[in-house]
C-alpha cells in the first residue's frame, strides 16, 4: 500500500536469539506498518541486560527471515545524552521524585491496598521533609544516589490500541533514572519512539499495561503519543511464555534441525489464525501482500499456544 506518513517499529532487546514469538511480533510490526502506509523501523534496546554478540545475531535473524527495514537500526545506547536531557526536562517540570526504596521495601509496601499489582506503592512520595533529609544524608554518607521516579498529575491515562480499542489504565510511578544512574526502559522507549518519528508501536501484549504510563510520559515531555498495537504472545503448552527451555525455538536452532526459513514463516503465518490465504504464505513478501488492514484487525486476541509441531 502507498506511503501515508509515520512509522511503525520493532524494538527487540538483545538478550539472546529471537524466538518464534519475537519473530512473529517482528512480522506483525512490519505488516501493521506497511498495511497502514507507514515505514517500518528497527531499534536495538541495548541499555539493559545485553548478551554479548546478541545484537548482530538478532539483526542477522531478522534479515534471514526476509524483513527489510526502511532505515539503519537505531542503537539505543547511542541516545544516552538525549535520554538524560529528557530526564532533566521532567525534573524541571516537577514530574520526578527521589526514591530511596530498596526492592524489599517496595515488596513489603506493595501489599498495601490501592496499589495496583506490580505498581510502586508510593512510599517516597509521602515522606516528610524530615524523613527525606534523613534518607538523603544516609545515602550521601554511603555514596549512593536515589532512583528518580515519575509523578505526573494524571493518575490514569487512556491510550488507543488498534486491537484493544481505547484502553485506560493507571499511571505508575515508574523508575525513570535508576539508582545506579542508568536510564530506565520506560523513559528511553518513549524518547526514542518520538525521535524516530514512530507513531505506531507494535509489540507483545505483556506491555499493554505499561502503555498508559508511557503515553503519560510522552505527554509530560510534550511529545506526540503513538497509536499502539499490542499483539498476543506465544506460549508453550503449559501456558508459559515461549523460551529457550522449550527446545528449538530460535531460527538458528530450528535450522540446525533442518527446518528452513519458508517453513518457519509458514508456521508463523498459520499461527495468526487468519484464514487459508494467510495460512498458505511461505515468505514475508507473501505475508505482507495478504495482510491488509482489515485482515490484521481480525487477528484473535488470545495467545498463540505452540504445540512444538512445525
Ligand atoms: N525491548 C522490549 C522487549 O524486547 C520491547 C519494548 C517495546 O516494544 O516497547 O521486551
Amino acid at each position: 500500500s502507498s506511503f501515508r506518513g509515520g512509522a511503525g517499529r520493532f524494538a527487540p532487546s538483545p538478550t539472546g536469539d529471537l524466538h518464534l514469538g519475537n519473530l512473529r511480533t517482528a512480522i506483525l510490526a512490519h505488516a501493521w506498518a506497511k498495511a497502514t502506509g507507514r515505514r517500518c523501523l528497527l531499534r536495538v534496546e541495548d541499555i539493559d541486560r545485553v548478551r554479548s554478540g546478541s545484537t548482530e545475531r538478532q539483526l542477522e535473524q531478522l534479515q534471514q527471515l526476509g524483513l527489510r527495514y526502511d532505515a539503519a537500526p537505531l542503537i539505543q545506547t547511542t541516545r544516552t545524552e538525549a535520554h538524560h536531557r529528557a530526564i532533566e526536562t521532567l525534573r524541571s517540570r516537577g514530574f520526578l521524585f527521589e526514591c530511596y526504596c530498596s526492592r524489599k521495601d517496595i515488596q513489603e509496601a506493595a501489599s498495601a491496598p490501592h496499589t495496583p499489582p506490580g505498581h510502586y506503592p508510593g512510599t517516597c512520595l509521602h515522606l516528610s521533609e524530615e524523613e527525606l533529609a534523613q534518607k538523603r544524608e544516609l545515602f550521601a554518607q554511603q555514596g549512593r544516589q536515589p532512583a528518580l521516579r515519575l509523578n505526573v498529575p494524571e493518575k490514569e491515562w487512556t491510550i488507543f490500541d488498534e486491537l484493544h480499542g481505547d484502553y485506560t489504565g493507571p499511571v505508575d510511578n515508574v523508575v525513570i533514572r535508576r539508582n545506579d544512574g542508568a536510564v530506565a526502559y520506560n523513559l528511553a522507549v518513549v524518547v526514542d519512539d518520538a525521535y524516530q518519528g514512530i507513531d505506531q508501536v507494535t509489540r507483545g501484549d505483556d506491555l499493554l499495561s505499561q502503555a498508559p504510563t508511557q503515553a503519560a510520559i510522552a505527554h509530560a515531555l510534550g511529545l506526540a503519543e503513538p497509536v499502539y498495537v499490542h499483539v498476543p504472545l506465544a506460549l508453550n503448552q503449559e501456558g508459559q511464555r515461549l523460551s529457550k527451555r522449550d527446545g528449538a525455538v530460535t531460527l538458528p536452532d530450528l535450522q540446525e534441525q533442518g527446518i528452513e526459513v519458508p517453513q518457519v514463516v509458514n508456521l508463523i503465518a498459520r499461527s495468526l489464525d487468519l484464514g487459508p490465504q494467510v495460512d498458505a504464505c511461505q515468505s514475508v513478501t507473501d505475508l505482507l501482500q495478504v495482510l491488509d488492514e482489515s485482515t490484521l484487525r481480525r487477528m484473535p486476541l488470545h495467545p498463540w499456544v505452540w504445540d512444538g509441531q512445525i
